[in-house]
């Protein structure tokens, strides 16, 4: 190439956008499946100060894909797809549990199968997020520390059988452990980040979205959206008072990012958000 072609390509290559010292962040991309949705006739169990009670509520499960150019990751894997397979859904108590649609299917949407996924990792191990979650046995499973230890401690083996059954195949796993937070793709944009109470290793997912910005998924810290407004606490919250502090990390994180919070549950969130195969870059 003569002189002056080269600088003519670099000049190009600037106006193009395409520079090589270009500082865009990495095209990742924010999908929300739909994993379950619950009515609830009565809200008690969400308010241990009975601010709630009597009032109705519906929460949504949503299976979040995050994809990196190098590499997809699953977090939370909503209610259990056998769900679907009853008539009228799965009622207990005061809730009433329906999935309508399938989580291999919506990924099919995008034509990837189970197989195409690298990373799993769970807000936490709670039933209504391990649904799915031994269908992604091969991929590498991202998980607290101390969370790993209460999913297959002798004390889950007997007190809650019909979760573990859901996850039982990630004990053998290919797994990475972590403690306070996990870098997943090595460059700062998919960031997962311990917020223990809810249960004892329940964590975050913190991305940076090339359009959207930052972006903050919360697990169960809040299980809907007048959690946040209200400070109210279900009673699901393993530790009361260590939920306090993640909350009070977690608004400080979210003022210091200025991201934009999306409560799993929240349907109000997951209506905001792209319909699927559509996605939030
Ligand atoms: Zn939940």
């Amino acid at each position: 190439m003569t002189k002056q072609l080269s600088i003519l390509a670099l000049l190009l290559l600037t106006l193009t956008g395409c520079s090589p010292s270009s500082t865009t962040l990495p095209a990742v991309k924010l999908y929300a499946m739909d994993c379950g949705i619950t009515d609830i006739s009565d809200m008690s169990d969400f308010s241990i100060e009975g601010k709630y009670k009597g009032e109705k509520l519906t929460l949504v499960y949503p299976c979040f894909l995050i994809s990196h150019p190098k590499g997809d990751l699953i977090w939370d894997t909503g209610l259990p797809q056998t769900i679907a397979d009853m008539p009228g859904g799965l009622k207990m108590g005061v809730y009433h549990m329906q999935v309508k649609a399938n989580l291999k299917q919506q990924l099919g949407q995008l034509n990837m199968t189970t197989k195409d996924i690298e990373f799993l990792s769970l807000s936490h191990s709670h039933f209504d997020h391990v649904g799915n979650a031994n269908l992604f046995a091969q991929s590498t499973f991202i998980v607290n520390a101390p969370e790993r230890e209460y999913m297959f401690s002798d004390n889950r083996k007997h007190t809650d059988q019909d979760s573990l059954a859901l996850y039982s195949e990630l004990e053998k796993a290919k797994t990475t452990t972590f403690n306070n937070e996990h870098d997943v793709f090595g460059d700062g944009t998919v960031m997962i980040k311990s917020m223990p109470g809810h249960t004892v290793g329940s964590a975050i997912l913190m991305l940076k979205l090339a359009k959207a910005g930052p972006v903050i998924l919360t697990g169960d810290l809040y299980t809907h959206a007048r959690a946040r407004t209200m400070e109210t606490f279900t009673r699901y919250h393993g530790d009361q008072a260590q939920t306090k502090r993640s909350r009070e990390a977690f608004e400080d994180l979210v003022k210091q990012k200025k991201a934009r919070v999306i409560i799993q549950h929240e349907k109000a969130d997951y209506d905001a958000l792209p319909a699927f195969p559509m996605y939030l870059e």
